[in-house]
């Protein structure tokens, strides 16, 4: 046999560290000495921050699998302190590496454990004793790094490591029972924030009394969960998964497969550089191969549901995390496809995310992955904390400024104007399809084929037999299923004015017979209140009839620019008088019949208390009223923003309906 030599050092080490457990991944050495018996050892060192200098680490550190002869090339390191400076240094071996004198050939990784982790719990004070129980209680820890949701207590009894109780507080004080009298008890405190566990505290050992001793527990505490776990199973389940998945979190890569190549011309898709443009899902004859060339899969093992925040039409939609590999773990939301569906089914709900999967951009709402190889199957994106835009506002009423209300337009504008230039036509354009973050940035969802419409409980059947939202949909494509950017201007338009009322239905409680009779009469919705002319005026040229003077989705981002950058353009708002004499134009007054008198209507609107000032101020018949503005609301001492808004809106309500119609352009 030839001579063999030590191999030489892994190579591309990468860390990811997730509060006080680091991942570490690497490739295996170039030179692998002539033998197929490399293996992988781990030296872990802590590292004083200031002085630099580093000690062994101690016994607490574990290492899943193991720390040495490890055949994959990654390990995991749990049970670190957070707050610490580490060295791990991965060492690659051989069946010759002993006998060789010369350095260690390893590649060395610094990291440092999660900074937001609670630092450890210092000092805990032992509180009644009984012979069946211990109470403790202790003190915050000195950094807690954020607010402490709860503590997790530790115990066993001494010399029995290998089974613990785990007792998890809200409470700084907690009472351990069920225990043996008269013997030592180890308790380990750690603290949790939103960022996860620190560290546990030092050992603290107590002791029950012996049985003589009268029994009374203190109930003080909330356990939460108490688990009593074997050590060694547990260990050894984590090392059983761990080795039998044989994989880890991440996106499996496609194949390189020539058929697919091949699969790309036979579709007619030229990727012209720097020229992307939408793709048809439907193009596809196998749809599962457009899922995969444009969404990555996820292993379902990296995924933690949380809880279900929405209902989908194919099943619940959950928000939770995901835990990628080389990668902190982040919220996600995870749409799920429901058990039992059909072929068909799993297709649409798919599509979505082949859909999804094509676009990247800070407004559109970014798709993280598919499950599909294990059931539920699954799309994961990101998670939108305040969920979908109309809600949101409802719930909001009157909260923002101008400002945030056009950077929220501006950002949905500026998705749209990526989703055009993309030539793709979006349809369903509506502030329910939009989402909204913490930092109130809106994203453009619910991308689908023909069932985005299907799903959408607004959508109505037309008489030619398409499903479509008729409020927020341009004449052109009601009539004659026109969809193009210029009717998503349109539907952009109907946004406009959903955001800028809080989420106000348009067109009220009309009809959807009704709507389109009167948009074809060339009426419009009437400015929201309090709006800016210049916001009005732009939702007014969205609403073009001829769909080629509509301003295009660049002119729309460009003026909300302008907009954002000089405020005082926004302070014209649209004047309140003529706001309403808008609707009357062309109409008979209002009240003829609708409510018999002005106190019957305020009543029918909850605003009753009012009736007298009305009538003592002149307004005293519906025709009267129907000439009240804003400003005669605030002068009569009608100071509610909600109550101005609820009065302002019936009155608007009746005369559309009594008018058949809105603004006329
Ligand atoms: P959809 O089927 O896309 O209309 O989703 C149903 C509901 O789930 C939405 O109205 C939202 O309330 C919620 N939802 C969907 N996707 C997300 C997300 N990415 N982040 C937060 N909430 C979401």
């Amino acid at each position: 046999m030839a001579c063999t030599r030590p191999p030489s050092a892994p190579r591309s080490a990468i860390s990811n560290v997730n509060e006080t457990s680091v991942f570490l991944e690497w490739i295996p050495p170039a030179d692998t000495g002539g033998r197929k018996d490399v293996s992988y050892y781990i030296a872990c060192k802590k590292c004083n921050s200031h002085s630099g200098l580093c000690e062994v680490c101690g016994g607490h550190v574990r290492y899943l699998p193991q720390q040495t002869g490890l055949k994959n090339t990654s390990v995991m390191m749990v049970d670190l302190l957070a707050h610490t400076n580490y060295t791990f240094e991965i060492e690659a071996v051989n069946g010759v590496s002993d006998q060789n004198p010369g350095a260690r050939q390893f590649v060395s990784v610094n990291v440092t454990t999660n900074q937001a982790a609670p630092s450890p719990v210092s000092s805990v004070k032992k509180g009644k004793i009984t012979k069946n129980s211990i109470s403790l209680s202790w003190q915050e820890p000195d950094r807690p790094n954020g607010i402490i949701l709860e503590y997790e207590i530790k115990y066993f009894e001494k010399d029995q490591e290998m089974s613990y109780t785990i007792i998890k507080s809200k409470e700084t004080t907690i009472t351990a029972d069920g225990l043996k009298p008269g013997s030592a008890y180890v308790f380990q405190i750690r603290a949790r924030t939103a960022a996860g566990y620190g560290g546990f505290s030092r050992r603290f050992e107590f002791e029950t009394s012996p049985v003589s001793v009268a029994a009374s527990s203190d109930q003080s505490q909330i356990p939460i969960i108490v688990v009593s776990v074997t050590v060694g199973v547990i260990l050894l389940a984590v090392v059983i998964g761990f080795l039998l998945s044989g994989r880890r979190c991440g996106y499996s890569k496609a194949k390189q497969d020539p058929e697919e190549e091949k699969m790309h011309f036979h579709n007619g898709h030229i990727k012209l550089p720097g020229v992307r443009t939408y793709i048809d899902p439907h193009t596809y004859e196998d749809p599962n191969q457009a899922v995969h060339e444009f969404a990555k899969e996820i292993e379902a093992s990296c995924i933690t549901i949380e809880r279900v925040i929405g209902a989908g039409e194919f099943g619940e939609v959950c928000s939770g995390r995901l835990k990628l590999q080389g990668k902190r773990e982040f919220p996600v939301a995870i749409k799920t496809l429901k058990v039992g569906y059909t072929e068909k089914q799993r297709r649409d709900f798919l599509g979505e995310a082949s859909i999804m999967g094509q676009f990247d951009h800070p407004n559109i709402i970014h798709l993280e992955g598919v499950v599909t190889k294990s059931k539920p199957v699954m799309i994961v994106t990101e998670y939108m904390e305040n969920g979908s835009l109309d809600t949101f506002l409802k719930k909001n009423d009157g909260q923002f400024t101008v400002i945030q209300l056009v950077g929220m337009l501006r950002g949905i504008a500026s998705g749209m104007k990526y989703l055009s230039d993309m030539g793709y036509v979006h349809r369903d354009l509506a502030a329910r399809n939009i989402l909204i973050n913490s930092n109130l940035v809106c994203k453009v969802s619910d991308f689908g084929l023909s069932r985005v419409l299907e799903d959408d409980p607004e959508a109505a059947y037309t008489t030619r037999g398409g499903k479509i939202p008729i409020r927020w949909t341009a004449p052109e494509a009601i009539a004659f299923r026109k969809f193009t950017s210029a009717s998503d201007v349109w539907s952009y338009g109907i946004v406009m004015w959903e955001v800028m009322s809080y989420g106000e239905r348009p067109y009220w409680e009309m009809t959807n017979q009704d709507v389109i009779k009167a948009v074809e009469e060339g009426y419009r919705l009437p400015s929201p209140m309090d709006c800016p002319a210049a916001l009005y005026q732009l939702m007014l040229d969205c609403w073009q009839k001829d769909r080629n003077s509509r301003p295009k989705f660049d002119e729309i981002v460009s003026m909300l620019d302008k907009l954002i950058r000089n405020p005082s353009s926004l302070k014209t708002l649209v004047n309140a008088s003529s706001r309403v004499s808008n609707l009357l134009v062309e109409h008979s007054p209002v009240g003829s019949g609708a409510y018999r008198s002005v106190g019957e209507w305020l009543e029918a609107i909850k605003m009753g208390r009012y009736t007298e000032i009305f009538m003592e101020n002149g307004y005293s018949s519906m025709d009267a009223v129907a000439q009240v503005t804003l400003e005669d609301l605030r002068r009569l001492g009608v100071t509610l923003v909600g109550h101005q808004k609820k009065i302002m809106s019936s009155l608007q309500e009746m005369k559309v309906q009594l008018v058949n119609g809105m603004v006329p352009l």
